[in-house]
């Protein structure tokens, strides 16, 4: 079992903004469990927030695969009993290839099979995860944190990546009836963008880092005083 420390889980953290906030959460003081889909890749991550001297596990979690989200949650629960805070990060934007790249793909020329793809991971990757973890996360305080994108704002809705802004949307959607369905207990769940951020998905022209991009992340995790069911850039609330 953890102990005294609140254990956090990351998904998709074997790089960008992810790993940042693995080693934010475990500064923190937490016990944080880093988990990525590739297991090499995953364990030389932890290592190196390990040679930091940060207190980080790792687990290999596909949040696109049934299966692997199941064999995960054992683990979870034989291990440390409860999860205090879970950040569903993992993500993937394939209609272009990257934000700084000339154009995504239109909608007209959307394919069924990327937006399916796209939906697998972003919105039912979350949607698997949760599901696994609610019944181990203390209903006192608990924190979900979904990371999403301006580009999934209704609000502010233009062209380009249909899979990507609707998955993001969808993600959205799943904040708000989660934090909806647990707003009598204290387990808080909001939506983040974390802004344009310098990684594989941001590519080298944005205007962020990944520890500047994990800001909000590790806020909305460890903040006495932080709502539910809202959306948030940069630690303000921002339309849907
Ligand atoms: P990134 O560097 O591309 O990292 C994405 C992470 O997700 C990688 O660790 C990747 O693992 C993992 N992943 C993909 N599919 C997965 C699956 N099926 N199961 C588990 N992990 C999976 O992107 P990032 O910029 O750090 O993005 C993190 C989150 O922030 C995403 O949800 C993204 O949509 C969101 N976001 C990013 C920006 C930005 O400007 N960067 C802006 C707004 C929102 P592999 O290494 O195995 O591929």
């Amino acid at each position: 079992m953890a102990g005294t420390k609140k254990v956090a889980v990351v998904t998709g953290a074997n790089r960008g903004i992810g790993f940042e906030t693995c080693r934010q959460l475990a500064k923190h003081g937490m016990k944080v469990v880093l988990t990525s889909r590739d297991k090499e890749k995953g364990s030389a991550a932890a290592e190196r927030l390990r040679s930091e001297g940060l207190d980080i596990d790792f687990l290999p979690l596909d949040v696109s695969d049934d299966a692997s989200v199941q064999e995960f949650a054992r683990p979870i629960k034989k291990t440390y009993g409860r999860v205090d805070v879970l950040v569903n990060n993992a993500g993937i934007m394939i209609d272009g290839k990257t934000r700084d790249a000339e154009a995504g793909t239109g909608v007209m020329q959307a394919k069924v099979e990327t937006l399916r793809l796209t939906m697998e991971v972003n919105v039912y990757g979350a949607l698997r995860v949760t599901q696994a973890l609610l019944p181990l996360m203390p209903k006192d305080d608990a924190r979900i944190v979904n990371v999403s994108s301006g580009m999934g704002q209704l609000s502010d809705m233009n062209g380009g990546w249909p899979g990507y802004r609707i998955s993001k949307t969808g993600l959205n959607a799943l904040t708000r009836i989660f934090a909806d369905e647990m707003k009598q207990t204290g387990i808080r769940v909001n939506s983040i963008c974390p802004g344009w951020v310098k990684t594989d998905m941001g590519g080298a022209g944005a205007t962020r880092t990944p520890q500047q991009g994990a800001d909000t992340i590790v806020w909305l995790a460890t903040a006495p005083d932080v709502p539910t069911g809202g959306f948030f850039r940069d630690r303000k609330p921002i339309p849907w």
